[in-house]
């Protein structure tokens, strides 16, 4: 029976999981696909509830983690077998190279003299980066991470001689023996190019809401400025269209529960940073639960953000000014509306990560890629990979996990 606990994926429900079940003992093996652990928190400007950037709930974590010799952390890695049964699987761990000393530093003047650039991913798009990179200057671990596809042979010449990038690092895969598995593979943005009535991907002032994020962040492309990707001028008008992608049987066919009030937060941004913007809100329903019904009521009562009950039929691009017209029905007054915005934001839905994907383990997953615990079996789901959550419930379902494995390695 090995006491030892895998958990796979390393955002704010994989990394409070392992902690939880680590600082009472246990052996953790924390599997992340990215160089980097956090997440998509680490994506956003601000986060719930108390609307802190991802540095002050992260780097705690992170800490904790860097003093918890009972964690071992493998990024850029990959569970790629799970044979075996409750309290003794044996799992193999691919772990792709970093081709980075295992030390900090700032490798940023490194980085400039490399001649791609790469989009970025980190930053959906917006922008380019060096293939030498961090994605956040609080990133953990806090080591860059360079991708050789992308460096000519005179450049890995020149790389060669910094002591802080080994080139002959390899692909290696290692065995784990666990009691226990927590996975903690959390959610996606949903593909909004699959909206095609919402011009997703063909208009460039029609974003996502993590794209929002990214505008909004100190750290992201326009270093928290929020303009129009176009032509990076500031926005006047700007709408939010609710459930982009949710609660359509085409789509996702569920409500992505935190939605709403993130085009709330967002339309707060923008007031901040825009004291004269107007913002109008499109929706179906406002889903404001628990506590978070004052925050909305706050937001609301600002009488430059309207509400418009109504389903967006299309979004157009103006193509003179770069505009984008939407078009909806108002449902309570029934009139058509059509309407130009400067920016408009998709609140995309979230989409479980193992949607479409197959998977090395044996799980009951539904139709749309959420997974079930699997009691018997000593398999547990924490966060989004279960169902959609925001941070704190995602804190406190990798709690629940942790504890459930921790039952399941103690034999009780
Ligand atoms: Fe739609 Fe709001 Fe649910 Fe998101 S949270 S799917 S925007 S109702």
């Amino acid at each position: 029976m090995s006491k030892s606990i895998l958990v796979i994926g390393g955002g704010f429900s994989g990394i409070t999981a392992a902690l939880e079940a680590a600082e009472v003992g246990h052996e953790v093996y924390l599997v992340e696909k990215r160089p980097f652990l956090g997440g998509r928190v680490m994506q956003l400007n601000k986060y719930f509830p108390k609307l802190c950037p991802p540095s002050c709930g992260l780097e705690i974590q992170f800490q904790r983690i860097k003093k918890n010799p009972n964690v071992k952390v493998f990024t850029l890695s990959e569970v790629v077998s799970v044979s075996g049964s409750a309290g003794n699987y044996e799992v193999a761990v691919r772990i792709k190279p970093r081709y980075t000393a295992p030390r900090s530093c700032d490798l940023s003047e490194l980085a400039a003299k490399l001649s791609a650039n790469v989009k970025n991913e980190f930053e959906f798009g917006l922008s380019s980066r060096k293939p030498l990179y961090m994605d956040a200057p609080f990133a953990y671990p806090g080591r860059y991470v360079l991708e050789l596809d992308h460096v000519s042979e005179e450049e890995k010449k020149l790389l060669s001689k910094s002591p802080f990038i080994n080139l002959k690092d390899e692909e290696k895969t290692i065995t784990l023996n666990v009691g226990s598995i927590i996975i903690a593979t959390g959610w996606k943005p949903y593909d909004v190019t699959n909206l095609t009535n919402l011009g997703a991907g063909k208009i460039a002032n029609c974003i996502s809401n993590m794209q929002m994020e990214r505008l909004a962040s100190p750290f992201g492309p326009t270093n928290g400025k929020i303009v129009r990707p176009s032509d990076g001028t500031a926005p006047k008008k700007v709408a939010f269209v609710q459930c982009a992608g949710s609660r359509d049987e085409n789509h996702l066919s569920y409500c992505s529960y935190i939605c709403c009030m993130a085009s709330l937060k967002q339309a707060t941004y923008v007031r901040e940073q825009y004291p004269d913007a107007e913002v109008t809100i499109f929706y179906i329903d406002l889903r404001t639960p628990g506590r978070y019904k004052k925050f909305a009521d706050k937001v609301l009562a600002d009488e430059k953000v309207k509400t418009i009950k109504g389903k967006v039929a299309k979004v157009e691009e103006d193509i003179a000014t770069s505009g984008v017209w939407v078009t909806a029905e108002d449902a309570i007054s029934g009139n058509k509306i059509t309407e130009k915005y400067d920016l408009v934001v998709l609140a995309t839905g979230m989409q479980p990560s193992l949607s479409g994907e197959s998977v090395p383990f044996d799980v009951q997953m539904d139709e749309e890629g959420f997974v079930f615990d699997s009691q018997d079996k000593g398999i547990f789901v924490a966060g989004c990979a279960a169902e959609p959550l925001d941070v704190m419930k995602s804190a406190q379902s990798g709690t629940a996990a942790a504890m459930k494995a921790i039952q399941t390695v103690r034999g009780r």
